[in-house]
């Protein structure tokens, strides 16, 4: 009866795709038919830095304070949507199906890593007050639920406000958030493997400050999982 009712409501009250807002009436699907085989997943031969494909790495040119980063998605199409919805519109509940895509990943290329503990890229609290919720806690609450790796709330903090990210240089990136992050005081992460999770990884200057941080109180390593990963633009391609 449960089953009638379900598929009966699914026809009146379609669930939405979080990709691309397209109806399903299959309430147990993550994403619609045409999003499934078109989501500009990350994969084939993958950097284990910067965790986008070989074919888009652009590593050589920085200094990174992390060990390796991943995400399932590159920060395109229906993807860069929905996370622009998860951050800005307040679509929360977009937070457990992204993390599901992210466990994946996590799956694929952290199997062998033995995470202490799980912590997140914090929000300034003035902006976590204006947005009611930090989105890379949530996505880091779906993994930590799943893998049973415990997660350190408030362990890195950002003492600054920083300007938006998207329209600037990468040079320009790497100086907005030089000096943004601090960790407790005191806190000592001698020896500690760490999961640091973000939503989008960009020139990866946010996560190398946060990881500078997490090394500074003593991480022996740290590891990046965001949801998506832009694509950069390489010299000598436009
Ligand atoms: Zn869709
Ligand atoms: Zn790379």
């Amino acid at each position: 009866m449960a089953d009638v009712i379900d598929a009966a409501s699914a026809v009146v009250w379609p669930k939405r795709c979080m990709f691309c807002g397209g109806a399903m009436f299959e309430n147990s699907r993550l994403t619609c038919d045409r999003c499934r085989d078109s989501l500009p997943f990350v994969n084939g031969k993958v950097c284990s830095k910067c965790g986008r494909g070989k074919s888009e790495c652009t590593c050589s040119s920085a200094t990174l304070y992390y060990d390796k980063a991943v995400a399932p998605f590159y920060f395109e199409t229906g993807v860069k949507k929905c996370i622009h919805a998860l951050k800005f519109r307040s679509h929360t509940e977009f937070a457990d199906p992204l993390g599901e895509y992210m466990l994946k990943a996590f799956n694929e290329h952290y199997n062998e890593e033995a995470f202490d503990f799980i912590t997140y890229v914090p929000l300034h609290p003035d902006d976590l007050k204006l947005r009611g919720y930090n989105q890379s806690r949530l996505l880091a609450e779906y993994i930590s639920d799943k893998t049973k790796i415990p997660l350190k709330a408030n362990i890195i903090n950002k003492i600054y406000r920083t300007q938006k990210q998207s329209g600037t240089s990468p040079m320009e990136r790497f100086g907005n958030v030089f000096g943004v992050f601090e960790t407790a005081k005191g806190l000592d992460l001698s020896g500690m493997n760490i999961l640091l999770v973000d939503d989008i990884e960009t020139t990866g200057s946010t996560l190398s400050e946060c990881g500078k941080m997490l090394f500074l109180a003593g991480a022996q390593r740290v590891c990046c999982l965001s949801a998506a990963v832009t694509k950069l633009k390489k010299k000598g391609r436009n």
